[in-house]
C-alpha cells in the first residue's frame, strides 16, 4: 500500500495529496512555464492554512523535502533540482484577498494572484507595485524583490511587505514584520521562497485610482532609432516614469490581432504617474519618432496589467537575463545586431526594463535595491526540446552580446536557471540570508527555485 494512505488519509480523501500515477498528479505537477516537466515523489494541493501546516507533518513522515509554488511562473530554475525527494507544494487554491482601505494594506493568501489583488484594491482608489502579469502570483513576486512599472516611483515589491506568515519545517506558524522575527521578516524581502511556505502577505497599496499608461509601436525596420531615442530619454527622466523597450516577433495566427500577428516590432510601454499634461510633455520625444501605434492614455489602474501583453495562460518559454550598467553607442550596437534586426532569430523578444529612481534607493532587506541601470530580459517559445535549445541559444547571444556592460549582479525575478543565487545579493547580505536559513530550516526542508544554501 502506498504510505501515504495510511499516513495522510484526511488530506488524500480530501484531494490534496497526489502520488505518482494518480489521476490528479499530472494536472497538480504542472507548472505555468509548460516547457518544465516536474516529476515530484508527491505533490500537495492545501486549500487552507492549517491543510499547509499538515501537509508539512506529513512530508516529515514521508521523508520529503518541500518545494512550495504558487503558480509556477518561476519553475525553470526549480527545473535544475532534482524532485525525486520533494514535495511540492501547489498553493494556488489557497486564495484570498482582503483590502483594509484606512491603512492602505492588503493581506493576502499564500497563493493569491495579482489581478485578484489589484481588483479587490480598485474599489478603494488603490493599487498595488504588481508587476506587467496579472496571473503571477503575488509571493514569489515579492519574495523575488518584485519589479513594477510603479517601481521608479515607488520601489521595489519587496520594500510594501508589513508582514508575512509562513508555516516553518516543524509546521508551526511564524509571523514575521519589523517587530516580530525581524531576522526572518528581512529575509524574506528579496531572499526567495527558502524559509518555509508563505501562507499570507500584508503590504502596503498605493493611493493610485488611474494612472497615464499604454505602448507605443513600430515595426522592427525602426529598432535603431527607437532605441537610441530611448536609451537617450531614459538617461534623464524624472522617477514617475517606469518603462521598458522590447524588440518582438510574433508568429502569423489567427490567435493574434493583425497588428501584431506575424510581425517583428519594437514596442515601448510602461507608466508616467504624472498629471495629463506633464505625461505628454514627457511622452512627446518618443511620440516625435511616429509609432505606428500610441496607446498612451488615462487609464484605471487595474488596466496596466495588460498593457505589456504578457501570455493570457501558460506557456512553454526559456529565458535569459542580465542587469545592465549602461547603454552607451556600442551598447546600443550590439543590442541592435542580435537582436533588433532581421525576422528569423528564434525569440519571442529582447526586453530592457529602465531601472533607477526608487529602485536603487536602499531600503531595509536581503534585496534592498537594483544596483543597475537596466534591465535585460530575452525570451524565446519553448514548445519542444530542440525549439527549447534554438531559444536557450538565441537568448545567451542577447545576455553575451550585452556582457561588457552588464553588472555581476543578478536580478532572481527575471533569472531562469543556471545562475548564481549569491551574485543577486551584497557579500555581507548574503552570509545573512544563510545565516537565518541556518535557523529557521536546519535540516534543510525546503527547495526554493532559487535557493539560500545553508
Ligand atoms: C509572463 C511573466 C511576466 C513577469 N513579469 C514580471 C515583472 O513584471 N516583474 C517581476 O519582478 N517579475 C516578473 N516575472 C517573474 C516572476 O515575478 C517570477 O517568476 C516569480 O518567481 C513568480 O512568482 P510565482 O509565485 O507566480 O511563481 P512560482 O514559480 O510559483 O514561484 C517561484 C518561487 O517563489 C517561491 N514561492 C512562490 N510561492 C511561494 C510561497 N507561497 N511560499 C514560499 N515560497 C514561494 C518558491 O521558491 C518558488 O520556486 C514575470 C514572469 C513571467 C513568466
Amino acid at each position: 500500500m502506498n504510505p501515504s494512505i495510511t499516513d495522510a488519509p484526511s488530506l488524500r480523501d480530501a484531494g490534496t495529496l497526489h502520488f505518482p500515477g494518480d489521476p490528479g498528479y499530472e494536472a497538480a505537477s504542472t507548472p505555468w512555464n509548460l516547457a518544465v516537466t516536474q516529476r515530484p515523489a508527491a505533490v500537495a494541493v492545501p486549500r487552507s492554512i492549517d491543510e499547509v501546516a499538515r501537509v508539512v507533518g506529513t512530508a516529515a513522515r514521508l521523508g520529503l523535502r518541500i518545494a512550495p509554488q504558487s503558480t509556477g511562473h518561476g519553475a525553470a530554475a526549480l527545473g535544475d533540482h532534482p524532485l525525486d525527494d520533494v514535495m511540492l507544494l501547489r498553493l494556488h487554491e489557497l486564495t484570498g484577498v482582503t483590502i483594509d482601505p484606512e491603512a492602505r494594506i492588503a493581506r493576502v493568501l499564500g497563493g493569491t494572484l495579482w489581478q485578484d489583488v489589484v481588483a479587490a484594491a480598485a474599489p478603494h482608489g488603490l493599487t498595488a507595485v504588481h508587476g506587467s502579469a496579472g496571473d503571477v502570483a503575488v509571493a514569489g513576486y515579492t519574495l523575488g524583490g518584485g519589479l513594477s512599472f510603479y517601481g521608479r516611483a515607488h520601489g521595489l515589491a519587496a520594500s510594501h511587505l508589513r508582514a508575512v506568515e509562513l508555516v516553518t519545517a516543524t509546521g508551526e506558524v511564524v509571523r514575521a514584520s519589523a517587530d516580530e522575527h525581524p531576522d526572518l521578516f528581512w529575509a524574506v524581502r528579496g531572499g526567495g521562497g527558502s524559509f518555509g511556505a508563505v501562507v499570507a502577505l500584508e503590504f502596503d497599496l498605493l493611493p493610485i485610482a488611474d494612472v497615464v499608461a499604454g505602448m507605443l509601436l513600430w515595426d522592427l525596420s525602426h529598432a535603431e532609432d527607437v532605441l537610441r531615442a530611448w536609451a537617450a530619454w531614459t538617461a534623464d527622466l524624472p522617477e514617475s516614469v517606469t518603462t521598458s523597450l522590447r524588440f518582438m516577433r510574433f508568429p502569423p495566427v489567427p490567435e493574434l490581432p493583425p497588428f501584431l500577428s506575424g510581425r517583428s516590432l519594437v514596442v515601448i510601454d510602461g507608466a508616467v504617474l504624472e498629471g495629463d499634461e506633464r505625461a505628454a510633455e514627457l511622452l512627446a520625444p518618443l511620440r516625435a519618432l511616429a509609432p505606428e501605434m500610441d496607446t498612451f492614455a488615462r487609464i484605471p489602474a487595474p488596466q496596466l496589467l495588460a498593457v505589456h501583453m504578457d501570455p493570457p495562460g501558460p506557456v512553454p518559454s526559456v529565458g535569459r537575463h542580465a542587469l545592465v550598467s549602461e547603454l552607451t553607442d556600442t551598447a546600443i550596437e550590439a543590442f541592435l545586431a542580435v537582436a533588433g534586426r532581421g525576422v528569423d532569430i528564434p525569440l519571442m523578444f529582447a526586453e530592457l526594463r529602465h531601472l533607477g529612481g526608487a529602485l536603487a534607493v536602499p531600503q531595509d532587506g536581503a534585496l534592498d535595491r537594483l544596483d543597475a541601470a537596466y534591465a535585460l530580459f530575452a525570451l524565446a517559445p519553448a514548445p519542444t526540446p530542440e525549439i527549447a535549445a534554438a531559444g536557450a541559444a538565441a537568448a545567451e547571444s542577447v545576455t553575451a552580446a550585452l556582457g561588457r556592460w552588464s553588472s555581476p549582479r543578478t536580478f532572481l525575478n527575471f533569472a531562469d536557471h543556471g545562475i548564481d543565487v549569491a551574485t543577486a545579493f551584497d557579500a555581507d547580505a548574503w552570509a545573512r540570508l544563510r545565516e537565518v536559513r541556518r535557523t529557521i530550516d536546519p535540516t534543510g526542508v525546503w527547495v526554493a527555485n532559487h535557493p539560500i544554501g545553508r
